[in-house]
């Protein structure tokens, strides 16, 4: 019970993956979501293991309302707590269609799997964390949604991707409003572009984008620097903030004339 915990889902590859090993080297006992891909949890549980710390893989798909109660109870079972999630899991428009010749079957799956997922996880967390703060058995929580600059910024070829993340962030001040009383803070993180598997098919373009410097930090965004932006909440390092953004995103948003 001493060992805080952490569940961050889609974390067996990309961004999450980098996420939880941070969590790892910060000593929280990590539960490593995935949907299919088991062989990729169970090498970041192990390279979290092997430096010192604890993790366990769990397969759920968090469309699922039967597996996102699975994952909690997972987190419950190994660690006796669950002091943060993690909203990571993601996928991109099904086939990058123009918004012209979208489908429905591309938005029933993105907004399946980047916000009502997300929403209802959120809401089965929050309720555990709520219990066992008033409890005594941890002393806060903290819910970390990773959205994208697709929140703010337009792809005509993946509309249904960018309303789920504009989803996203509304999702984290609602959250954070409700919360707040509670002793659970919720935060945005949005990152720019960043090498993983979900952006290996424009590597190439976006090579050229940056040479060209589309925003101020030329080069890709890693998913350590996500890493680190969640190790900086969980650490406390914002105690007096809620409902916040954190750009990760080389500095995409600032608007330039
Ligand atoms: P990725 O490399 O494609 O990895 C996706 C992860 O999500 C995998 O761990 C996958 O599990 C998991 N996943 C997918 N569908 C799931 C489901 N239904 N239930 C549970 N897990 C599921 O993607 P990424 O680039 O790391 O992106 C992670 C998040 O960051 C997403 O929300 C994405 O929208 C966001 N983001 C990415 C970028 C970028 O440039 N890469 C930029 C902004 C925001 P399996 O391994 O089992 O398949």
């Amino acid at each position: 019970m001493d060992r805080r915990a952490a569940l961050v889902t889609g974390g067996s590859r990309g961004i999450g993956r980098g996420i939880c090993l941070e969590l790892g080297k910060l000593g929280y006992g990590v539960v490593v979501n995935y949907a299919t891909r088991s062989d990729a949890a169970d090498e970041v549980v192990a390279k979290i293991i092997g430096s010192g710390g604890q993790a366990v893989a769990v397969k759920g798909d968090v469309r699922s309302p039967d597996d996102r109660a699975g994952l909690v109870r997972a987190a419950l079972d190994t660690f006796g707590r669950l002091d943060v999630l993690v909203n990571n899991a993601g996928i991109s428009s099904v086939g990058r269609k123009d918004i012209l010749e979208a489908t429905e079957e591309s938005w029933d799956a993105v907004f399946n799997t980047n916000l009502k997922g997300p929403f209802f996880l959120t809401q089965a967390v929050a309720h555990t964390m709520i219990d066992l703060i008033d409890r005594g058995a941890m002393p806060g929580g903290k819910i970390i949604n990773i959205s994208s600059i697709s929140s703010h910024t337009i792809s005509v070829n993946r509309a249904d991707y960018c309303m789920s993340k504009a989803g996203v962030s509304m999702m984290t001040r609602l959250f954070a409003q409700r919360l707040a009383d509670n002793g659970i803070s919720v935060f945005e993180i949005a990152p720019g572009v960043i090498a993983s598997d979900m952006t290996a098919s424009v590597k190439e373009k976006y090579d050229q984008l940056i040479a060209d410097g589309l925003w101020p930090i030329r080069r890709w965004g890693q998913p350590e620097d996500i890493g680190r932006a969640v190790a900086a909440i969980v650490s406390d390092y914002f105690p007096f903030s809620t409902g916040e953004c954190i750009n990760v995103d080389g500095g995409f948003h600032i608007r330039t004339l």
